[in-house]
């Protein structure tokens, strides 16, 4: 299965911010960051470079995309599933980010990152409603029960990323029960309870051009 394989922290630096791409490192100060936050690359410390029109619809699109950690093709796959739906294109969209199983496993601390959360997905450590889910762009639904099978529960990796998502705190949209390694996903979550950093809108505007 295609997945990105840029450097996490180049990922960060490119879009100039953190995307919280590599789990407990994140929260630390060996965050790349933290210690460059130039972007990558032979120019990247020659600032005030003005990004075009296009560039900053990129951009935007991009950070998305990799916040999610999402592929191109894909991505743009579910916009237009977005679009299709009712409702606002833009909370659509990041809504259905949100409700991909990997994205699901990641928020109830089943992985300290989105992509640790992958390979937990995709090493059949996940059951939905009692079934193994191993597809990460698996559309999790209000209602559903997302929980560990007792092999992923009892590893020391994911015990540690639970852990540090509880002392965190677990989004409102969610209901985990860290005990049990088990969670609701009880509604797709509100625009106002995701990142304000996201700017859909300009990946609508890029899209449509
Ligand atoms: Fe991004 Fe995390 Fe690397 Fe910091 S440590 S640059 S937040 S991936």
């Amino acid at each position: 299965m295609a997945r990105n394989l840029d450097p996490k922290c180049r990922q960060c630096r490119r879009e100039g911010e953190k995307l919280f791409l590599k789990g407990e490192k994140c929260f630390t100060d060996k965050c790349a960051i933290e210690r460059r936050s130039y972007a990558p690359g032979q120019h990247g410390q020659k600032s005030g470079a003005r990004l075009s029109d296009y560039g900053v619809h990129l951009r935007a699109k991009q950070k998305i995309r990799r916040v999610y950690g999402v592929l191109e093709g894909q991505f743009r796959k579910t916009f237009f599933e977005a679009e299709r739906k009712k409702g606002q294109t833009g909370e659509n969209l990041l809504q259905l980010l949100e409700s991909r199983l990997d994205s699901v496993a990641y928020r109830m601390g089943f992985g300290a990152s989105r992509a640790e959360s992958r390979q937990v997905v995709r090493h059949n450590g996940v059951l939905v409603n009692g079934k193994r889910v191993n597809i990460p762009s698996y559309q999790v639904k209000p209602g559903d029960v997302v929980q560990l099978t007792d092999r992923a529960r009892g590893s020391l990796r994911v015990k540690a990323a639970l852990e540090a998502a509880e002392s965190r705190g677990f989004p409102e949209w969610l209901a985990v029960d860290v005990k049990e390694g088990k969670g609701t996903f009880k509604a797709l979550p509100q625009r106002s309870e995701l990142p304000s950093t996201l700017n859909e809108g300009l990946v609508i505007e890029l899209y449509s051009k």
